[in-house]
């Protein structure tokens, strides 16, 4: 007999011992249940948002998320890029053991495996997944899902709903809004608490901006990062041999001057009359060097920030329904994404590094009565903590198994005295014999609340930098001796958690015939 069953006939039996006045409704057990909203976009770096102190965007209403209840400052993702991170967020276990370390490397996420979302069906939660799924095969574990086939597009997307296939014209930020908002109003068991997986393919590259967007940041310059001619000097060979950087790496298509290829007449006219007035003017500049990277930056922030903001209004979309709908009260909603990203930061694009902008993860959460409004907590957690945590939410056992640990306490604002004191990091999509998108050398590392300290273990390179001194992390002072001792305690440390976590005795070292 489950737990939630058996608080049912509990229930029951007060209710035939009980007379009038204490009447409740026969569903009052789970009413008392958190229903659970995950909130999850794809590429939505921390820095751009205005509760994380963004000098470049306003994010409203995934502030009230963090003025309602708390901010973490430092959530850090197990393996920076996109599948890998929900492999980790739905099993609790770093990519080595839940079997999906890349996204190119021809491997697919083994559904069949223990994740929450079935844990949570066990508990007597009903489970919902609306939107980017993206990990090559279809979601197990949910009563009811619609999601986007494979990465999606940002306009018309083919979807999968309950296994089938769906065409959906429109901006698909909005329309994973307008779904997650009829799940909620029509389609939800109301009688059951639910978890309902709201995920986003905003704000992925190719950045394509809805129509409603176009306009926005129009006549402004946006800040640029400090570091965004960064040349590299003081790290090694990883770092200037990536193939990420805004000035070399982007392309036509990035860069707006191609439209997507699957846009109806009316949105294709839309887009032209968006795009074309400043994409002639630039070919009429002829702008080099860094006149040239400073003219793409603004380009690609512009419409990164711009498919930000789609997600943003659709966030206050449903916090609006759940205060219209009474929902609020009983509803955790919870805002992250799967990794950070670089807004030209270093000169570049994407993620993969264990560097801060990639490393880090926004996350928010909000559950009234328990989480102190406006409160920021400072640990250290990771998504690989997630899972662990909506099980603790829901009541539910946590496996043995997991990896992570329930946040849960952190949210009540009682960190355990044992909480951890540092993270372990693994980014593995590394061929070079098949070559690899973005060619960031493989790599894994710990990171402190001070220091950082990463082996790209194939070419055996160490970097080692001090947050506090240099957060940007310009010059690794791995190779200082003053800090032979700092060294050789992260050393162990890295030892002890690969150790921990089970991590292979090869570390996921290339054989020397592929480097
Ligand atoms: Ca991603």
């Amino acid at each position: 007999m489950n737990r939630d069953r058996s608080f049912k006939l509990l229930l029951t039996g007060f209710l035939i011992l009980s007379s009038g006045p204490f009447l409740l409704p026969l569903n009052a057990a789970d009413a008392k249940r958190p229903n659970v909203i995950f909130i999850f976009t794809d590429d939505h770096a921390a820095h751009a948002m205005s509760c994380y102190g963004s000098k470049i965007n306003q994010t409203p209403n995934l502030d009230r998320i963090a003025r309602e209840g708390m901010r973490f400052q430092n959530c850090f993702c197990t393996n920076s890029i996109c599948g890998p991170s929900r492999a980790v967020i739905l099993t609790g276990k770093h990519s080595h053991l839940n079997g999906y370390k890349t996204n190119e490397g021809g491997e697919s996420f083994n559904g069949a495996q223990q994740t929450f979302p079935k844990l949570l069906q066990t508990a007597g939660y009903q489970t919902a997944m609306i939107g980017k799924w993206h990990l090559g095969n279809n979601p197990t574990g949910f009563d009811y899902s619609d999601i986007l086939v494979g990465q999606g597009p940002y306009y018309n997307p083919p979807m999968i709903a309950n296994g089938q296939r769906v065409q959906r014209t429109g901006y698909t930020t909005e329309i994973l809004t307008d779904l997650a908002l009829d799940w909620l109003e029509k389609g939800r068991d109301k009688d059951k608490p639910f978890m309902l997986m709201w995920q986003h393919k905003a704000p992925h590259r190719e950045w394509q901006p809805g129509p409603k967007y176009f306009d926005l940041y129009k006549d402004v310059t946006i800040p640029e990062p400090d570091t965004l001619f960064d040349d590299y000097s003081g790290r090694g060979t990883a770092a200037h041999k990536q193939d990420m950087t805004i000035e070399k790496t982007m392309t036509r298509f990035d860069l707006k001057f191609d439209p997507p290829k699957n846009l109806n007449p009316e949105q294709l006219a839309a887009w032209h009359k968006a795009y074309d007035d400043e994409n002639a003017a630039f070919e009429k500049a002829k702008l080099t060097g860094k006149e040239l990277v400073r003219w793409k930056y603004q380009r690609y922030i512009k419409d990164y920030l711009r498919c930000v903001a789609a997600v943003d209004d659709g966030v206050g979309r449903v916090l609006k329904h759940l205060d219209d709908a009474g929902l609020a009260q009983n509803t955790i909603v919870i805002y992250s994404s799967d990794q950070g990203f670089y807004l030209g930061d270093h000169g570049w694009f994407d993620k993969r590094f264990m560097y801060e902008p990639s490393l880090r993860m926004p996350l928010v959460a909000r559950w009234p009565g328990v989480i102190k409004p406006g409160s920021l907590n400072t640990d250290l957690v990771q998504n690989l903590d997630f899972a662990e945590t909506f099980l603790d939410l829901a009541g539910a056992e946590i496996p043995q198994d997991m990896q992570g640990r329930s946040i849960v306490p952190l949210l009540k604002g009682q960190t355990p005295s044992d909480w951890r004191k540092s993270i372990y990091y693994h980014y593995y999509e590394f061929f070079s014999d098949r070559g690899a998108s973005h060619a960031v050398r493989r790599h894994y590392g710990v990171r402190t609340d001070r220091y950082k300290l990463i082996h790209f273990y194939n070419e055996d390179e160490w970097e080692l930098f001090d947050l506090q001194k240099d957060p940007n992390e310009m010059r690794s002072i791995y190779a200082d001796p003053a800090n032979t001792e700092v060294v050789k305690e992260l050393k162990a440390e890295v030892a002890r958690l690969q150790k921990l976590y089970q991590v292979p005795d090869d570390r996921g070292k290339l054989k020397a015939s592929e480097l």
